[in-house]
């Protein structure tokens, strides 16, 4: 079977535009949410990603379909091609849409493969469908020359007159919604497009097959294939995705020691802190990132700072601990780690660090990517007691709570 798709993504998002108008929310800037730069459809984000792009991801894997011709207006060609770079689509091509639907897959139809002996058409505007579902209308088509993905329709239905009286209640036995994708012999969908005087305004594939005889078979499936044609249908597929998401929350504990000593500078939290000594160390023993350090590796399962920064290697040698910080974030980030926040506990003598403090949440914040309110920082003397009350070391203690989406 070798098929050319075709996603119809020509309109100009009419009813959609119109939606915005009402209540979506609205960020500062005043576009509403989600509807990056000139307000588009099929490149509003769904889960961070373009709406397009999603309805384009349910056929990736599918070795019959020998090539994608996307139809989209004019004024969004160069946007899709750069999307298509983007995601890495090297087989996809782009017209620029008609004036209906049927408009849009007729010009698409005349830039695909004739070889290609089946044609699938599939709305740019349904980001949902599974290639389960696709390959389920790719088995059904073989006795037929069209197949249509469907629901079956549940809600009762009124058939009126033009006074909008009831006629009747319209029995549902045998009623589907016609969704996309939907697949069509080559020939035969030609052959409408030649023969059918009203084939630009036809809705579907399927009515143009049906208009010149063809054999059109329903494939019904559940899952949810909604085509998107306002804001609000796209908060609900937002919502919907977000339902299927799974989050990991972890801690992890860190502790640190450092010996104070004449002749050295003493940074904490990231910050300088002006006084007589500082931590000895390898680096510049910036306790409190240290105690951050292993607790972000402790929450990730990454092992502990000794194992990553070694204090053999001279290209640590007096380094600024944020550096640390940094490498370590950046490589659980690869993971999809994110701090949610840090509370931690600073134990020391002197000097008193009351005054350093909100310097030293905003320092840490902005190294872990978190809001100041999200950064505690605790400190305690030890009352005189052992080496930290005698003014001979600094220890600090941190919990990190760390975040991952797994979808
Ligand atoms: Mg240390």
């Amino acid at each position: 079977m070798r098929i050319s798709l075709i996603v119809a993504a020509g309109g100009n998002g009419v009813r959609f535009r119109r939606s915005l108008e009402g209540s979506a929310p609205r960020s500062k800037r005043g576009a509403p949410r989600g509807v990056p730069g000139p307000l588009s459809k099929i490149f509003s984000l769904l889960g961070g990603k373009p709406l397009v792009a999603h309805a384009l991801a349910g056929f990736r894997r599918i070795p019959a379909i020998r090539e994608t011709v996307v139809a989209v207006p004019h004024s969004h060609l160069a946007r899709l091609q750069g999307l298509a770079r983007r995601f890495g689509w090297k087989d996809i091509r782009c017209v620029p849409g008609g004036r209906t639907r049927a408009e849009s897959v007729w010009r698409a139809l005349g830039e695909t493969d004739p070889k290609n002996p089946w044609i699938l058409v599939h709305d740019g505007a349904r980001p949902f469908v599974s290639p389960k579902s696709v390959g389920k209308l790719l088995r059904a088509v073989r006795n037929a020359e069209g197949a249509v993905l469907a629901r079956k329709v549940f809600p009762t239905l009124k058939e009126v007159d033009a006074s909008r009286r009831v006629k009747r209640t319209v029995d549902r036995t045998f009623l589907y919604e016609a969704q996309t994708p939907q697949i069509a012999s080559r020939k035969w969908i030609a052959r409408a497009y030649r023969e059918n005087p009203r084939a630009l305004e036809a809705t579907d594939e399927a009515s143009l097959l049906e208009s010149v005889g063809a054999r059109v078979k329903v494939v019904e499936h559940e899952a949810w294939n909604p085509k998107i044609t306002t804001f609000e249908d796209l908060r609900l597929a937002e919502a919907y995705l977000a339902s299927g998401r799974r989050e990991i929350l972890r801690t992890g504990f860190g502790r640190d020691a450092h010996r104070l000593v004449r002749g050295r500078r003493f940074y904490l939290g990231g910050i300088r802190i002006p006084f007589s000594k500082g931590p000895l160390g390898h680096s510049d023993g910036d306790t409190l990132l240290h105690a951050v350090t292993d607790a972000i590796l402790g929450a990730t399962g990454k092992g502990d700072i000794g194992e990553w920064f070694s204090d053999r290697n001279p290209r640590y040698q007096n380094v600024r601990s944020g550096k640390l910080v940094a490498k370590v974030l950046r490589e659980t980030a690869r993971d999809g780690w994110r701090v949610e926040h840090v509370d931690t506990v600073i134990s020391l003598e002197r000097p008193k660090l009351g005054p350093y403090k909100k310097a030293m949440r905003k320092a840490l914040g902005a190294l872990l990517g978190v809001a100041p309110d999200a950064v505690s920082i605790k400190a305690k003397t030890m009352e005189g007691l052992g080496p930290i009350g005698k003014g001979e070391a600094v220890v600090c203690e941190a919990l990190v709570a760390m975040r991952k989406v797994v979808s």
